[in-house]
């Protein structure tokens, strides 16, 4: 069975965990001779160049995350970490100061940077460092074009507007000060790689993990040949809701779905994605068992959707076999 998923870091990261493990897969690692296949089409959205290194947050926490070598406890970056070299930096008064990169993490940065300066393209840069990783799925850039969230904000310290990274408003200011616009600059332009069409193309099914709809699903469909090749895909698309009685279930989603004029409730995010008889993304919309949700054209199935540890989550991913009609060969 050819699996595709569409995630962006710690909340597509363990929803890619299950699905392996539904598949019969090792949740960790790739030790498995089996014919099943996950492609996961990750956010690129967050990417950002810093001190001179390009880093792709939801690519490396994905990585790391199926690869055995994240940190856990806070879902990003490596286990182990030390910070060295970013303490090195602070002494030099070195900007910005409010994104830490791990020196073990340091790594993986140098190297990605190293390559695209070389003329690789980021699909085949994260397949060079999944060489070492061995997440047990094949993590797929949704393009190899540069795409870059921007939040319009007014600045907390000089009142002033001003369009702002994605990271400088999640992390410098914890998506405080309100989003007027998020806007996933150059993904009008962008194309979807051949290795991401041919996966839509090969999939027997189609799912958008519980990741953030906006700023992680959002920037990956505003690449409008993704859409496209998605809407006329075969496969049966499958979403899950990240939003659990009516709020994210970690994290600042709330923000980001105001800011496109979006309640935050499982509704009101499936009726935003929308049925793919409709010219949307969904056939079918799996929300919390306690939420329900009507979603013209959409088949709704209420089960549990914490990802409390990799049975939950499992649980979850055969849930959208199940919504979706797949029945997965031994
Ligand atoms: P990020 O790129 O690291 O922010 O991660 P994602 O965009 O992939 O995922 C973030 C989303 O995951 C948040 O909006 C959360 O609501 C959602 N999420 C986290 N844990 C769970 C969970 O256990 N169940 C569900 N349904 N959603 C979750
Ligand atoms: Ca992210």
């Amino acid at each position: 069975m050819k699996v595709v998923v569409l995630v962006g870091g710690v909340g597509g990261a363990r929803f890619l965990l299950g699905v392996k493990a539904a598949l019969g897969l090792p949740a960790i690692g790739d030790e498995s001779d089996s014919t099943h296949e996950i492609s996961a089409v990750v956010n690129i959205a967050d990417d950002l160049w810093l001190h001179g290194m390009r880093v792709c947050p939801d690519l490396d926490t994905c990585m790391y995350t199926l690869g055995g070598g994240i940190d856990e406890e806070r879902g990003w970056g490596r286990v182990d970490e030390s910070w060295s070299v970013k303490d090195e930096l602070a002494a030099y008064g070195a900007e910005p100061t409010w994104f830490g990169l791990g020196d073990r993490d340091l790594a993986t940065h140098l190297i990605r940077s190293r390559m695209l300066r070389a003329g690789y393209g980021l699909t085949d840069v994260t397949d060079a460092l999944c060489d070492r990783w061995r997440p047990g799925v094949r993590l797929l850039p949704v393009s190899d074009d540069r795409v870059e969230t921007h939040v319009a904000i007014e600045d907390p310290d000089s009142g002033e507007s001003r369009a702002v990274h994605f990271q400088e408003w999640w992390i410098r200011y914890g998506a405080k000060p309100t989003a007027h616009a998020i806007v996933p600059v150059g993904a009008d332009e962008a194309e979807p790689t051949p290795a991401v069409r041919a996966a839509l193309d090969d999939a027997d099914l189609i799912l958008l993990a519980p990741s953030n709809p906006v700023v992680s699903i959002g920037t990956i469909t505003a690449v409008p040949g993704f859409t496209d090749a998605l809407r006329s895909a075969a496969a049966p698309v499958v979403g899950i809701s990240p939003i659990v009685g009516d709020r994210p279930v970690r994290g600042m989603a709330d923000a980001c779905l105001s800011a496109i004029g979006v309640e935050t409730t499982a509704e009101a995010v499936g009726r935003h994605y929308g049925a793919r008889s409709d010219g949307g993304l969904l056939d079918g919309w799996l929300v919390h068992s306690e939420d329900s949700a009507e979603v013209p054209g959409v088949d709704v199935r209420s089960v549990p959707l914490l990802m409390s540890d990799v049975d939950a989550t499992a649980d979850m991913a055969r849930a959208a076999f199940d919504i979706a009609g797949v029945e997965v060969p031994r």
